[in-house]
């Protein structure tokens, strides 16, 4: 795992701890394997409360849409050893991803515009 406090970070994002995996992994496109590799996903299919992820290394698994998921915490808490070096996952991947915060009551879930409260009705 690289350390970046020399070198500028990105600008911080904020997320909330509530966000849904589905919406945080199809945002960041990061998974992290039971062996605590970072690995890059290349597609997500979504099918009701299952998706089918391909990673860049080749991988195809299916998994639930939960909040309390081992994946959902340990992309909360940033868990890894490593970074997959067949996904080849960019540096400035990483970088952001170490930027995001994860907050309980500030941040985006990551909802669609049509589906945040109030809109105009322009
Ligand atoms: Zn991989």
């Amino acid at each position: 795992m690289a350390s970046d406090e020399k070198t500028k970070t990105p600008a911080k994002r904020y997320y909330r701890k509530r966000v849904e995996l589905f919406r945080l992994i199809d945002k960041i496109k990061l998974w992290p394997s039971r062996r605590g590799l970072l690995h890059g996903i290349r597609t997500i299919e979504t099918v009701g409360d299952q998706a089918r992820i391909t990673t860049h290394c080749n991988k195809t698994f299916v998994v639930t849409n939960s909040r309390n998921s081992r994946a959902a915490r340990w992309l909360r808490n940033k868990w890894f050893s490593g970074v997959c070096s067949s996904c080849a996952v960019p540096e400035w991947k990483l970088k952001k991803y170490s930027s995001t915060q994860f907050k309980r009551h500030y941040g985006s879930l990551l909802l669609e515009d049509r589906e945040v409260q109030g809109n105009s009705g322009k």
